[in-house]
């Protein structure tokens, strides 16, 4: 197998990295366990701390499509990244272990998070979101390039709600409900500092509202829609959780115009104040 040098680091990785192999982030040991079936992924995420879900995440194989897609885009590469290894493995969540903020996202991009290893890094839909986060306070910097950038969120975190880059960025009911006791335990593991949730797209929306009410959480009837600044309060646990609706920084957004900047900063700068 090939291996290229990670641009940053210049240390050599073949396509996909294997676990453990000094790629910068990795959470994951050749010891970590692999969950392979829907089952599994219920009980290794049951009970797991933070680190151990993140490592665990990152070697899930349970989705037979989603594992040969991501796999084979990161043999295949997009041109422009044809010198450069890929992760192309399982997104875990990133951030702070302690978030007033949380960012739910639908599923890593296929030359993006499934190149670079981090959420949201190294791809078009990220340059909008970091730089905005950054204008409102939640960024050190504008710009996520790699996981050696010295990027750090601000009291944040951003998970997706399927960690595999899915083919024409559409994955399954059956691989989101795979893939749903992940995000249900994180969720878990984070919700006592948690005051805002910004669900980037309608999918990040209603897998919040999901995941929430699994927990025995309060969530308004009939069930808040999904838009571009939509708001809805969560309450359980003796406190609340605003809910915030954020159109999905795509290309098919932010080209056609439907998300421009001063939107996407007055929902983050939103959950900025209410942290
Ligand atoms: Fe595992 Fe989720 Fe990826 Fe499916 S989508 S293989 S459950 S990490």
């Amino acid at each position: 197998m090939t291996e290229l040098p990670h641009p940053a680091t210049g240390q050599p990785f073949p396509s996909p990295v294997p676990p453990g192999t000094g790629w910068p982030g990795d959470p994951a040991t050749p010891e970590t366990p692999v969950a392979r079936t829907a089952a599994q992924v219920r009980r290794l995420a049951a009970g797991a701390t933070l680190a151990v879900l993140d490592a665990e995440i990152s070697v899930c194989r349970a989705c037979p499509r989603l594992v040969r897609w991501r796999e084979d885009v990161a043999v295949a590469k997009r041109a422009s990244f044809a010198g450069q290894p890929y992760w192309g493995r399982p997104i875990p969540g990133w951030g702070s272990t302690t978030p007033g903020v949380l960012i739910v996202g639908l599923a890593p991009a296929a030359h993006g998070g499934n190149r670079t290893g981090r959420v949201f890094t190294g791809d078009r839909s990220g340059d909008w979101l970091f730089a905005s986060l950054h204008r409102v306070g939640l960024a050190t910097q504008p710009t996520s390039v790699d996981a050696t950038d010295g990027l750090e969120l601000i009291d944040t975190r951003m998970v997706a709600t399927v960690r595999c880059a899915p083919p024409k960025n559409k994955p399954t009911t059956a691989e989101r409900d795979t893939c749903a006791p992940w995000i249900e335990a994180e969720l878990g593991l984070l919700v006592e500092h948690v005051r805002v949730v910004v669900a980037l797209g309608s999918i990040g929306w209603a897998a919040t509202l999901r995941t929430f009410r699994g927990m025995g959480w309060q969530v308004p009837v009939p069930k808040p829609r999904f838009g571009h600044g939509a708001e809805a309060v969560l309450t359980g646990a003796g406190r609340q959780v605003t809910l915030l609706g954020c159109y999905h920084p795509s290309q098919q957004n932010t080209f056609t115009g439907k998300l421009t900047e001063p939107m996407l900063d007055a929902v983050l700068g939103r959950a900025a104040a209410l942290r």
